[in-house]
């Protein structure tokens, strides 16, 4: 199974497959697709980042018939997940007359009973809202014949393991059901036990891999800035050949044109190039007048450059293997070699899965600052002012016109930094909206949380500061107060670490113990 098409599905699901970007199945994908397309249940151990929702979501796509009727439900812990869920299958069915809808609560309910008379086959929803639904009897699961829970775990940390027995009540004794969770306690397992119909179990990220020994770092980035960050990595390094990892096609074309719009010597490499173009690829790359290839894990399978100094992961690879061949690339021929991992708050975990599978610690790297790549870009620059004084001067006499009537406010050498600074300047930010924590009654320039758990699970205060550090690959230093309670913990953060921070404690174990993490209220303060 090392293609879609080998996958027993319809033409339109291997149509819009293809539109998505994706060359080959994920791991999960590869091993659960065949067995739900049995129709058997299903129990999926997996981080998220695996591709686990098109690894059910192709499943329902190809199982549900155009007609008036939900047959099929996701459970999702979080509104963001339903809406991330849904656009997912929504994509796979796009050559497919059917229509999915995510409900979750706080948007108005009038509007989903609206939308849900209108005929939808596929609903993805957060449990509370879904049982709102049922009791008002807006919702009929009488056809359901395709149930999933994703990230059991989550929900079940959520309180909201009535609420989904509930709704499996209201669904049909001969459904399929799908089970996908990070991590298996078990409440979960009692579910399972339950509601399942002797389910196979599939688990990701089991086999030992040895990294090969390349100095290995990660920088922690934000989704939206990703580019801008990239860049900075970019320019504070010497790079010679570098390989940038994309996980699908289309983000390598994305990338590959937004790196030579921004004058980077780069090209893209995946599997939809004829053979001709790609021949036209590899030899820039290997005589180096292209010093960035842009590829996915598919298209760099054959790859044997020997003196490539940097693999860098634009996007996190899906499982520990991949990872390990990606970085292969590099470090060849006795040469030294770089492997450089761009990580999301979300991403984090799967970080921590990569470093246990494959028996190898990344080491944290805070992105290069303005200062710093600016000191190393300052030869360009000058050479790219040099090259610009010495071409034909005809077309810029609205530029004189312009610095003329400045420097009769400013002294000219202001208004030529200021020009320098619009040319080259750009400001990266790197906050992330998503993350916005309110106010939290922390002190200046840092956000402070509220733990579940303290004295009661001994929570010692030194012992913490350890764990953030490693966890979030942050210094301890940086961590700011820490108050230990019976039965709660405040800490703060520095602001730009704490999604970070977040990501890494939120359902994570300490001394045994499930730890959960908030936003604190301003009124805790002490
Ligand atoms: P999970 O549900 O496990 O958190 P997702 O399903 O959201 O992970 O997948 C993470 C990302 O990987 C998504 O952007 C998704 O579109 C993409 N993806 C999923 N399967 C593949 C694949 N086979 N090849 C490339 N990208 C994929």
């Amino acid at each position: 199974m090392n293609s879609f098409s080998d996958f027993n599905i319809s033409k339109n699901i291997l149509d819009a497959i293809h539109d998505m970007g994706f060359e080959e199945p994920s791991p999960i994908q590869k091993s659960s697709i065949p067995l739900i397309l049995e129709g058997k249940d299903l129990i999926g151990q997996a981080q998220t980042g695996t591709g686990k929702t098109a690894a059910f979501g192709i499943p329902i796509v190809e199982n549900v018939e155009a007609k008036n009727r939900i047959q099929a439900i996701v459970l999702t812990p979080t509104r963001e997940l339903a809406i991330q869920v849904s656009g997912e299958i929504r994509r796979i069915a796009r050559h497919k007359k059917i229509r999915t809808l995510p409900i979750y609560g706080g948007q108005s309910i009038s509007h989903q009973i609206r939308a849900l008379k209108q005929g939808v086959q596929v609903v993805i929803g957060t449990p509370g809202r879904m049982l709102d639904h049922l009791k008002r009897k807006t919702l009929k699961l009488d056809d359901v014949k395709m149930l999933v829970l994703d990230e059991a775990d989550e929900m079940l940390d959520m309180g909201f393991i009535d609420d989904i027995e509930q709704i499996i009540r209201h669904t049909n004794r001969d459904r399929q059901t799908l089970l996908f969770s990070a991590t298996m306690p078990p409440p979960i397992r009692r579910l399972a036990s339950k509601y399942m119909n002797k389910p196979e179990e599939v688990a990701i990220n089991r086999t030992r891999v040895a990294a090969p020994s390349v100095d290995q770092v990660y920088y922690k980035v934000f989704e939206r800035t990703k580019l801008d960050s990239l860049c900075r990595i970019l320019d504070s390094e010497d790079i010679q050949l570098g390989i940038v990892f994309c996980r699908t096609k289309r983000g390598v074309d994305e990338l590959t044109d937004a790196l030579q719009e921004r004058g980077y010597l780069a090209d893209g490499l995946h599997g939809d190039l004829t053979q001709s173009q790609r021949d036209k690829v590899m030899k820039a790359f290997r005589d180096a007048s292209i010093e960035l290839l842009v590829a996915t894990d598919v298209a760099a399978r054959g790859i044997d450059v020997s003196n490539v100094s940097h693999v860098i992961n634009y996007d996190i690879p899906q499982d520990p293997e991949s990872y390990v061949h990606r970085i292969g690339r590099t470090g060849r021929a006795g040469r030294k070699g770089i492997a450089m991992t761009l990580v999301t708050p979300r991403e984090l975990k799967q970080l921590r899965t990569i470093e246990k599978v494959s028996r190898t610690k990344l080491e944290a790297r805070n992105l290069p600052s303005f200062e710093e790549v600016a000191e190393r870009q300052q030869a360009a620059w000058k050479q790219q002012l040099i090259q610009q004084l010495e071409r034909d001067e005809d077309h810029r006499e609205i530029f004189y016109e312009i610095v003329r009537e400045l420097s009769e406010e400013y002294p000219t050498d202001r208004v030529a930094a200021a020009a320098l600074q619009l040319a080259f300047g750009q400001t990266h930010h790197v906050e992330e909206e998503v993350y916005d924590f309110g106010e939290t009654g922390a002190s200046k320039g840092m956000v402070r949380f509220f733990m579940n758990v303290g004295k009661n699970v001994n929570i010692e205060p030194r012992k913490l500061v350890q764990d953030i550090s490693e966890l979030a690959g942050i210094p301890a230093r940086s961590i700011g107060r820490i108050d230990v309670f019976d039965r709660f913990t405040f800490l703060e953060v520095p602001r730009d670490a704490a999604p970070f921070v977040y990501e890494a404690l939120r359902q994570s174990k300490i001394n045994g113990a499930r730890v959960n993490l908030e936003p604190a209220k301003p009124r805790n303060k002490r």
